[in-house]
């Protein structure tokens, strides 16, 4: 199924996350072995014990709610943080980076979805949140998109919308902040089940688990 999808994947440009969590080792390593090297987790703890019994060079993404106190045991090799939606993780995030001499690649996850949920930047308060984040200068991050989940749904128009959102906040951050920045590119949205909508709306990250390693 991966091939499939890269296949999918090729026409736009738009890069793999293989969200490998509650997977075993042996079956990451074997996609590993057919060439995948980005793979993304949404638990520290599961992240921090998987992490040295795989090969090196994977490009390890967290994708899933991070709590401040837990940035510490990740910021020495993570490559990417999917889900910053406060100033203050993205301070910690900082913080722990700077102690190891890196930059760690952040994305703002944006609240999206219809559903209630806790997580993500309200869209409208992305601007706001940007003006206060890039005054903190933090030299250690280097902020590459945005990211967001649709609501869990067969509705397939309000799946698009969700995105059409996103990719607009996109548009919209990118023209204000970021107009001569190359880095600030990735729209980490779709999932299994809505990946193909994704891409139609401007995806360059997709985060896939199920669809490639099985159910959960
Ligand atoms: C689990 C997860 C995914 C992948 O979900 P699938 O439906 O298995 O493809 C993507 N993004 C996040 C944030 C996740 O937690």
């Amino acid at each position: 199924m991966r091939k499939e999808i890269l296949k999918d994947l090729q026409p736009y440009g738009a890069r793999l996350v293989a969200v490998s969590k509650t997977k075993p080792i042996a079956q990451i390593r074997e996609m590993y072995e057919e060439g995948q090297r980005i793979f993304g987790e949404n638990r520290v703890q599961e992240l921090v014990d998987k992490r040295p019994q795989l090969p090196s060079n994977i490009e390890w993404h967290l994708i899933g709610h991070l709590q401040r106190n837990k940035v510490k045991y990740i910021a020495d090799f993570v490559q990417m943080i999917h889900s910053v939606d406060s100033i203050a993780l993205a301070r910690e995030i900082n913080k722990q980076a700077q102690k190891h001499d890196r930059v760690i690649s952040i994305l703002l996850q944006v609240r999206i979805a219809r559903e209630e949920t806790k997580f993500g930047i309200p869209a409208h308060d992305l601007d706001r949140f940007l003006e206060e984040l890039l005054q903190l200068n933090l030299t250690h991050l280097s902020i590459e998109g945005l990211m967001g989940m649709a609501t869990f749904t067969d509705d397939e128009e309000q799946i698009r919308k969700e995105f059409t959102e996103l990719k607009n906040g996109f548009d919209r951050v990118k023209a204000s902040f970021f107009p001569d920045h190359d880095h600030f590119r990735e729209i980490s949205m779709g999932m299994s089940g809505d990946y193909k909508i994704a891409l139609e709306e401007g995806s360059t990250l997709v985060r896939i688990g199920s669809l490639i390693f099985g159910a959960r």
